[in-house]
């Protein structure tokens, strides 16, 4: 293993040493790295090296298929199950290193090669999934099970291997295959459809004012809109065009552009003009309508349910889950609906109070919401955002983030310079163990830059495995937060710190594994549990006691005042009535969706929203946060089923956090190593829900995430 050299000169020669292992005329893909802990050689990979390694990867892959296939020896978990877990190697080399460059450092040539691979890889991977002869030999290893001497793990790896083939139809006999196929393809075009007629129907509407129209207006806002006309009158096509923008002020229902209006603006009128265009996206009864969409694809869900053997595509989606039944999920949502729905009221009659004061003679609506919330915000919860930054520089985050670990898992960060990165801004660290040892390296990539995606993500560049003998993770961090000016550092925002220690949780839950089979290791659990690592590293963020260990002002030093700490802490507490009953409502409705029998689902009608808002009660001054016509996660992406798993993560962290509340010490020794041996080192290797009951000790309570959120009747 290679130290950290501290003399310059060392560096530079270590660093042409470890160039030259590799051989410039052969793929970088095909030749063993030699760099300290196999980190990918970033310089060395070039552009036209991705697809020969895609399509050799993807042969090897199949090749090796066809060896476990044609093994002459009885099925066994060694020889099939094991073996499946060594294939595919070089397949996954290459598409760690470039799905994640894709995403982070992409170029016109990377975005290309997506397009092109992303049919190909999904075409691979049906090959083996849906391969008749390996299925057969997981099917009779399943069959098996109770005469074979198999681990805990080993037991939990067959299954799951034997569900994926299950859940993509295996067991089906032809016809029915057929039929799946039919389905899933009608599917994605409707998918597709819904997507591009949400999108027409976002831009299709477009609030263009007058100097006269904009009373209330902060320059920002104003200076924005003023942008988003002369940008339209660039992109005007005849002179009338140009006319329509010419000095005028432009809002559209993107929400980046209709929330601050909605906040500011005095002009009620407009003010509901916007909201009712945002409300209204896909239900205007016109060719980009997406009604019928919606109803067609939740009878498609429920047929392909049926066909699978389910009652309905939300008992299909939930096998997988934490919450195993449409039940369980809607009797969570269920207990935190009542709470939320009521807080909401309160925050309904606060801002009827202030409309009053102002002798206004109206009944708050749906389109007054962020106006006046806004001034009881001020009134009650202000918090000034840019009093806070200065003591928040990255450089100051990340060793909160790390002394966090350090004090709970006595983990140990040394930066290393001698390896080279994708980019300068992706700074590398090893991580070690309390007793030294190392755990792994990681990535953290901070700055945002035009070749990243939006967002913040965690991902990796290398798994861990203790399959052929200890092989540790690369695991990255990549963000979006403001690059340094001049000579400042980058000053983050609470809510920026936030993310920092969500996503180090994530990093955390992928840096901790220690699990035999790779497939297993990490970040490979549930939709609804895989928050939980991310979301619970963010409790620690907000506790005084650690805020005041890292948090000092970059100029002056000075530790962040307590008066300053208890303002941030009260801001977590407003409006949440608002934010709980509108995601809540959202997550009710996609249940409602999707627990429909064929038969339902066949005279769906066009109140179904309706009649599913007022079967729970929801007033009308808020809106789902989707509606049925733009809930793109539900109908254009993968969250049919599965808008709830944000909530229940939150159930579960608060109650998790609650434990350490409990002991008086969120540091405790105890409950740290609990923590990491059964949540945070144990990947997917047993159920979800066991892995929590093991380190709580009882299943999840809602109460916690009540009281954090002031759902608890402590805020009315
Ligand atoms: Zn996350």
């Amino acid at each position: 293993m290679k130290k950290l050299i501290l003399i310059s000169g060392l560096i530079l020669m270590i660093s042409c040493q470890e160039k030259s292992k590799l051989d410039p005329n052969v793929n970088p893909f095909f030749q063993d790295w030699t760099t300290p802990y196999e980190v990918p050689p970033f310089m060395d990979i070039k552009n036209e090296d991705y697809m020969p390694a895609f399509k050799k990867g993807m042969e090897e892959n199949l090749a090796e298929i066809e060896v476990i296939i044609k093994n002459a020896e009885a099925p066994t978990f060694a020889n099939t199950i094991e073996e499946l877990e060594r294939t595919g190697k070089l397949l996954s080399k290459v598409q760690r290193v470039f799905s994640n460059l894709a995403s982070s450092n992409t170029n016109p040539k990377l975005q290309e090669l997506q397009r092109e691979l992303s049919p190909m890889l999904s075409a691979h991977y049906d090959k083996i999934v849906l391969n008749e002869d390996l299925f057969n030999r997981v099917e009779e290893i399943w069959n098996n099970r109770e005469n074979t001497d198999l681990t805990k793990e080993q037991q939990k790896l067959l299954k799951d291997t034997r569900k994926q083939f299950v859940r993509s139809g295996a067991l089906l006999n032809d016809s029915q295959k057929k039929q799946i196929t039919e389905i899933n393809s009608k599917l994605s075009e409707l998918s597709t459809e819904f997507g591009q007629n949400l999108l027409a129907e976002t831009n299709g509407f477009e609030l263009i004012l007058n100097k006269s129209d904009l009373d209330g207006l902060s320059d920002a806002v104003v200076s924005a809109a003023s942008e988003a006309a002369s940008q339209k009158m660039d992109q005007a096509e005849s002179e009338e065009e140009k006319e329509k923008y010419k000095d005028k002020y432009v809002f559209t229902p993107h929400r980046t552009s209709m929330y601050p209006f909605l906040t500011e603006s005095t002009r009620r009128d407009l003010r509901e003009e916007l909201y009712n265009s945002y409300v209204m996206r896909g239900d205007n009864g016109n060719e980009t309508d997406n009604n019928d969409i919606a109803a067609q694809m939740a009878k498609l869900r429920a047929e392909r349910a049926n066909i699978m053997g389910h009652k309905t595509h939300a008992d299909f989606i939930l096998e997988e889950n934490m919450l195993k039944t449409p039940d369980e999920v809607y009797d969570l949502l269920i207990q935190l609906w009542k709470p939320a729905l009521k807080r909401a009221k309160v925050e309904v009659a606060d801002m009827q109070a202030v409309a009053d004061l102002e002798g206004k003679d109206f009944k708050i609506a749906a389109w007054d919401w962020w106006h006046y919330s806004e001034k009881v915000r001020k009134e009650k919860y202000d918090l000034d955002e840019a009093a806070i930054r200065p003591y928040l520089s990255l450089d100051n985050v990340i060793q909160g983030v790390f002394n966090t670990t350090n004090k709970l898992w006595g983990l140990n960060f040394r930066e290393i310079f001698d390896i080279d990165s994708y980019h300068p801004d992706a700074r590398i660290w090893e991580v070690t163990d309390k007793d030294g040892s190392h755990l792994a390296i990681f990535i953290g990539d901070y700055f945002t830059r035009s070749n990243k995606r939006g967002g913040a993500w965690m991902s990796s560049f290398k798994g861990q495995s203790n399959l052929d003998g200890r092989q540790r993770p690369i695991v990255v961090n990549v963000c979006n937060f403001p690059a340094p000016v001049g000579d400042n550092p980058s000053l983050l925002s609470f809510e920026n710190a936030i993310t920092l220690f969500h996503e180090f949780g994530h990093a955390m839950h992928g840096i901790l594994t220690d699990v035999t089979y790779g497939s297993m290791a990490g970040t490979s659990g549930p939709r609804d549990f895989i928050e939980l690592p991310s979301q619970l590293l963010e409790h620690w963020v907000s506790e005084p006691e650690v805020l005041k260990s890292f948090a000092t002002h970059y100029e002056t030093g000075e530790t962040i005042p307590d008066e300053l700490i208890e303002k941030l802490l009260k801001a977590g507490k407003f409006n949440q009535g608002f934010i709980n009953t509108e995601y809540l409502a959202a997550s009710l409705l996609d249940m409602d969706w999707h627990t429909m029998s064929e038969v339902d689902a066949q005279k769906i009608s066009n109140n179904f929203e309706k009649n599913s808002m007022n079967k729970i009660g929801l007033i009308d001054e808020i809106a789902p946060r989707y509606r049925s016509t733009y809930f793109a996660h539900i109908f254009s992406g993968g969250y049919s089923s599965g808008y709830y798993s944000y909530v229940h993560a939150a159930v579960l962290d608060s109650d998790a956090f609650e434990a350490f509340k409990e002991v008086g010490n969120v540091f405790d020794p105890e409950l740290s190593s609990k923590l990491r041996k059964e949540i945070y080192e144990k990947g997917s290797t047993e159920e979800a829900m066991d892995l929590y009951v093991n380190f709580r000790g009882r299943k999840p309570i809602i109460e916690p995430l009540l009281k954090i959120r002031g759902l608890d009747g402590s805020s009315d």
